[in-house]
């Protein structure tokens, strides 16, 4: 088993005594705090980042994926990741999306640094790694483990700012949890269609905009897009994926210099295709050569849009892969 570090609440302490914590914990340490679930489990450790989640980038993602794939074809059974909540659900994905290894891949991180009372961190560690070396895990694409629950990277949302309970997976829940000790599958994701030309260590990712509709929204930010050197968008529109008349102009003339791609700002459900005849609507939007983002919400499209633009697709080789991409995650209905 092979764990790396990221930093996040999990790792953090208050090192400076000012009463504010921050990434300060090793992996050694971090393992440490949750030996006694451990048995005679080996882990070998990996410092990769101390920093808050907010700090890391796709590119960290790219680099990790790479390693990660190295190290499981050197023989280890599993990867477990630890990195701040924050953007656990992007960085996930994004692990995802990369990965080309059967191994369990499995990331965790905390609700509550380790100084404070029930801190879940140790519980999420030895949780993680259990299923990390849990060879009926293989083949399930990257996970995410929280709270006693593991969750598919394709699905899940950091949904509460604060709660032990805070990750969920609408269209699931979590497909498995962790109970006496053992692991508890429910439901087995289907795998996801490799939808990614390999991306180098190095690539530089472009710059995707991530835009949510607002009540009375104006068009200023998405006509400005071109000029600020963005190489695509994901909007968020309301609803099923709808936007005020007023963006449909600037939008359609966006889609046709960069992929535009449709999301809804609910964070659950698919972008609907077949429903609303107004300006505005998803008919509307995807008939003007927006690209629906299906199941994905605004961050994990942006996050499979960066990597295909990191790729050089094109915006019909975008296009295609949502398209693809959606369709392996929805086969189990
Ligand atoms: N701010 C922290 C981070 O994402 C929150 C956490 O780890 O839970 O790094």
């Amino acid at each position: 088993m092979v764990l790396y570090t990221l930093g996040g609440t999990i790792a953090s302490s208050d090192v400076d005594g000012t009463g504010g914590v921050r990434p300060s914990l090793d992996g050694a340490a971090l393992l440490g705090l949750a030996s006694g679930a451990l048995g005679d489990l080996e882990v070998e450790v990996v410092g990769v980042r101390q920093v808050p989640s907010g700090e890391l980038t796709i590119e960290d993602a790219v680099e990790l994926s790479h390693r990660i794939t190295h190290d499981l074809e050197r023989g280890f059974d599993g990867a477990v990741v630890t990195q701040g909540t924050d953007t656990i659900e992007e960085f996930a994905f994004a692990l995802d999306l990369l990965s080309t290894s059967a191994s369990p891949i499995v990331v965790t991180g905390a609700m509550r640094h380790p100084g404070e009372l029930s801190a879940d961190g140790p519980a999420n560690l030895a949780a993680a790694i259990r299923v990390a070396s849990d060879p009926s895990m293989r083949g399930l694409g990257v996970l995410v483990v929280m709270n006693d629950e593991v969750h598919a990277a394709r699905f899940v949302r950091k949904s509460d700012s604060a709660s032990l309970a805070a990750f969920a997976s609408w269209a699931t829940g979590p497909i498995a949890r962790i109970l006496e000790g053992r692991t508890r599958r429910y439901v087995s994701p289907p795998p996801l269609a490799r939808v990614l030309e390999p991306v180098r260590p190095g690539t530089v990712v472009p710059a995707v905009a991530l835009a949510t509709c607002a009540l009375g929204v104006d068009a200023r930010l998405v006509e400005h897009l071109v000029d600020l050197g963005y190489a695509g968008l994901v909007v968020e529109g309301f609803g099923g994926g709808h936007v005020p008349a007023r963006l449909v102009e600037p939008l359609t003339t966006l889609a046709a210099t960069m992929p535009v791609v449709l999301a809804s700002r609910t964070g659950a459900g698919d972008v609907l295709a077949s429903t609303y005849g107004y300006v505005g609507s998803e008919r509307d939007l995807l008939g003007r050569g927006l690209i629906s983002a299906g199941f994905l919400d605004g961050p994990k499209a942006r996050v499979l849009l960066s990597l295909l633009l990191a790729t050089g697709a094109t915006t019909d080789q975008v296009v295609t892969a949502f398209a693809r991409l959606h369709r392996s995650a929805t086969e189990l209905a």
